[in-house]
């Protein structure tokens, strides 16, 4: 079989040693291997039984879709099957990874390599985190409104600045108050 050689004016940016490539089946498997991404391309090093390259495939990233300005690849951190998909000109291929975050990772360098532009990679925590405190914040807004809509008075005191003289202001959620210094109305 091929071996893999750079070519001369070719850079290693990634390499995973730890990828399946191909569908996933009940009991396994595609084949297990190496990708490795080159400043011109993704190479796949498929091993055999005894992690012997038996096969090397090589896709060129001149290849890649790229749809309003975006390479068309695509991490997928589903937990139990995380992969990155790379959708080219002549049809798609999955690479299927340990964790979420290595599809992530991978995939950001692909997008890079191909657009010179840094992707900024939230990791799977970073991500439940933010989309839990937005959770909070549509609840506790939620909470104020149905307690204004009973007529119940909201208890949780906001803090703002005038916006006519800079003097800190208080008051609840949906209440509008006139800054005792130059008379400017605020609504929190
Ligand atoms: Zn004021």
């Amino acid at each position: 079989m091929d071996d893999f050689t750079l070519l001369p004016d070719e850079v290693v940016v990634t390499r995973n040693d730890d990828v399946i490539y191909g569908n996933k089946t009940l009991f396994g498997n595609g084949s297990k291997g190496s990708l490795i991404l080159t400043s011109k391309r993704l190479v796949l090093l498929k091993k055999g039984m005894l992690g012997k390259i038996k096969d090397v495939s090589s896709f060129a990233l001149s290849d890649i879709i790229i749809s309003n300005g975006q390479p068309q690849v695509q991490a997928q951190k589903r937990p139990f099957n995380p992969s990155m998909d790379v959708y080219f000109r002549n049809g798609e291929e999955h690479f299927r990874f340990t964790w979420p975050d290595e599809a992530a990772e991978f995939a950001a360098a692909v997008i890079t390599t191909i657009t010179g532009q840094e992707v900024k990679v939230v990791s799977s925590d970073e991500r439940f985190m933010e989309g839990a405190v937005a959770a909070m914040e549509k609840i506790n807004h939620l909470a104020n409104r149905i307690r204004r809509t009973f007529g119940l008075e909201s208890t949780e005191t906001m803090s703002a600045t005038c916006p006519g003289c800079g003097a800190s202001l208080t008051g609840t959620d949906g209440e509008t108050v006139k800054c005792p210094y130059c008379g400017s109305y605020h609504t929190f």
